[in-house]
This record gives C-alpha cells, structure tokens and sequence, in this order.
C-alpha cells in the first residue's frame, strides 16, 4: 500500500491514515496522499493492460491494504463511447461518452461507496450510515448486503420509489425524512456516535473521493495517454469533480502527463438547485446554501456541498466554467441523449448534454475540441421524471 497519510484540505494538516477519519479539525475534507514516486514505478500504462478489469486495476493509488479480499462487484473500468450521431447533430468532431450507467447499482456512485466501504472495513467498521439524495444509498446498501455490514440510509421522503426499493430490498434500514439531503445529514450527525454507525456522507470520510477518482485514470488509458479539452460533469456533492481534478494532479507527478494536458472541468447544475454555478460566476471561493433546492435530477439535489471550495478551485484552475440547465431543457436532451446514443441516461447526463450545447453556442467550447460527457447513471431509476415530461 501506498498510502502515506490524510491531509486536510483547508490547513494541510496531516492525520493518521491507519484510523478512520471524518472531517478534519478545521471541519474540511480530508484527501489521501500516498508515496506517488513509489507508485508510478509498478502503475505502468504497460503493467495496467493485463490487470482487471474494474477500478481496481489502480491499486497503487487506492487505500486499501489487501485487494486480494475486498468486496467488489465489478466496479469501474465503464466504456468510454463514440457517439457519431450526436457529432453529426450537434456539429462536433469529437464526443466521447463516460457511460457510468453500467456500474453495479446502475450509478459511479458505485465506485465511491465500494472504496469507502472497504477501506472503513479494513480499520474495523461494520455498520454504516448515509444520506442520500438518491443514487448513493443504493451503492452503500450493496456493498454493505454483500459484506454482511448495516446499512442505514436517511433520504428525503419524495425521492423516486426505484432509489427507496432498491435500499429496501437490500436489507438497509432506510428513514424517510420531510427535507433535502442536507437535512438526512443533520440528523444522522445528530445521532451517529450514539448508534455507533460510521458516517459516509460526500466527503466527510476520505475515500469515496479516491473511488470517484478512478474515472480520471480510465480516461486517460481509454484514450491512450491523451485526455479531453473539456469534461462536462453534473455536479451535486462534487465528488467526481474533485476527484478527476486529484487524479490528473496524480498523474502529473507521476509523470504521466504535462500540465497543459489537464482538461477545462465544466460543472454543470440544474437551474432548481445551482449553488456552485452561483458562487462562480459571482467569483466566491465557496458557495452559499441554496434555499427550496429542486430538479427531478437527484444526484443535482444537493443544496450546500462540504468540498464546495475544492470543486471552485478546480473549475478556477483548470480555465474550466459553470453553467445550469432547467429540468425541461434536460429531460429534452435526456431522450435526445439516447435517440441518438443509444444509451438511457439520468437526467444529470442529459444535463451535460444540454450544456454542452449551449457552452458551443457560446463560443466557450470550439467545433474541433474533444468532449467528454458524462453520463453518471441510467435512466432506469428515474422513470417518474421521463413520464412528466
Ligand atoms: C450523485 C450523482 C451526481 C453528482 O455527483 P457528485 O460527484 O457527488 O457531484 C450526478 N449524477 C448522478 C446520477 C448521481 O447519482
């Protein structure tokens, strides 16, 4: 294992990694930091060809101690698609999809809450708490069904019946709560050292990140050692973001890449609930809490993010932007999404669609650049949002 030690991401102070951690002492996230010139000397893009095929083929920059044992199923190493039709329609040379759809619980949620998991197993945890605005309480129940572990999962009560069965069915004990996402959080920090339960909200323990992280490595394998101009990301907690960002810097110290390889990150929020495209283009170094937070996109529902400031950071470093969506225009784009893909997305990918659209009508992304869209889930779950259309 690589792993040196945490860091807090607000003072720089270093916490010991062989227990588990949630937030900093200055009420930050923690991010893992490991020996990289150690790492780069066995992660070849050689070696990685013939090792397997999920996220865990990244074990150099993972935390976990034994990869011959952890829980998995199957996730990561998504395809990276062509999608001619949309170039054609939409008059670029150059789209690829992330098609995170096809992860184990239908979302990359996946990716975050099977690293978490593990890595909390592995420092002696067996009970777990998460509050969800949708797609995270699934993974977390999966992993804790197939570990044996409890699973405790707070979600606002009108979120989509698919997201409540599939944590039902599980086993998770799931508590319906009038109010957002920010709420369930409050109340499971309320009671959690009582009940004994480890929280894994969105960055409150260090290692969804890492999870989340790994879509950064697999585009740069998927493209053979290039990355694309843009990535167009919808953002909720921002883990995803900030943990692309993390990996390129990764890789940059591993030598894998220069900095003007680095791709212009592009969060992407629904006009409801937009609290970092509000502190951006206001120029803040963090955002501010979003009042009456609304969009049928779950993952988008998330009105105030602990890491806000990271994923300011990377849109600011990265000469990336921050654009919003309304809900029609991103169920429109939902089915034009799979119309011309083939690919059911969430309607968060259709978001990244609709945007894409606007930011080349606006100049900011050029006919001859490559774009990477994410499609961070499938539209399985979210049938009640295709059928109000
Ligand atoms: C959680 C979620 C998001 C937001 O992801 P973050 O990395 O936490 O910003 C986007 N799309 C879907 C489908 C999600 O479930």
């Amino acid at each position: 294992m690589n792993l040196t030690h945490l860091e807090c991401s607000k003072t720089g102070k270093n916490y010991d990694a062989s227990r588990v951690h949630n937030l900093s002492e200055a009420g930050a996230p923690l991010l893992a930091r490991y020996d990289l010139e150690k790492a780069a000397q066995s992660m070849t893009v050689e070696d990685l060809r013939s090792r397997r095929t999920d996220m865990w083929r990244y074990a150099e920059v993972l935390p976990h101690k034994n990869y011959e044992t952890l829980i998995s199923l199957g996730e990561g190493w998504t395809p990276l698609r062509k999608a001619p039709r949309l170039q054609k329609t939409f008059g670029m040379d150059s789209i690829l999809i992330k098609d995170e759809s096809v992860n184990p619980t239908g979302s990359f949620k996946a990716r975050g809450l099977s690293a978490a998991v593990n890595a909390a197993m592995e420092r002696g945890i067996r009970s777990f708490a998460i509050p969800t605005a949708g797609n995270a309480g699934g993974a977390l129940a999966a992993y804790a069904a197939l570990a044996g572990a409890e699973a405790v999962v707070y979600m606002p009560a009108d979120t989509p019946a698919a997201f409540r069965q599939e944590c039902v069915s599980a086993g998770a004990t799931v508590v319906l709560v009038d109010g957002l996402i920010s709420d369930c959080g409050k109340m499971i920090a309320g009671i959690r050292n009582e009940k004994g339960w480890f929280d894994v909200s969105t960055l409150k323990e260090p290692y969804r990140l890492e999870g989340k992280k790994t879509m950064g490595y697999e585009l740069y394998e998927q493209m053979d050692g290039k990355l694309p101009d843009v990535i167009l990301y919808p953002t909720g907690g921002g883990t995803g973001l900030i943990g692309m960002w993390k990996a390129f810097d990764e890789m940059e110290k591993m030598g894998w890449i220069t900095k003007d390889m680095k791709p212009r990150m592009v969060s992407v929020q629904a006009e409801g609930c937009a609290p970092v495209v509000k502190a951006w283009k206001e120029n803040e170094p963090k955002a501010t809490f979003w009042e009456n937070a609304h969009t049928c996109a779950s993952g988008l529902r998330v009105p105030a993010a602990v890491g806000d400031f990271l994923m300011l950071e990377a849109i600011r470093e990265s000469s990336g932007s921050a654009i919003a969506v309304s809900d029609t225009e991103m169920m429109e784009f939902s089915n034009e999404f799979a119309r011309l893909t083939g690919i059911f997305p969430a309607p968060e990918g259709g978001a990244v669609l609709a945007a894409m659209v606007k930011l080349r009508d606006s100049g900011y992304i050029k006919k001859h650049e490559t774009v990477a869209l994410f499609n961070t889930g499938s539209g399985y779950k979210y049938l009640e949002a295709y059928l109000q259309k």
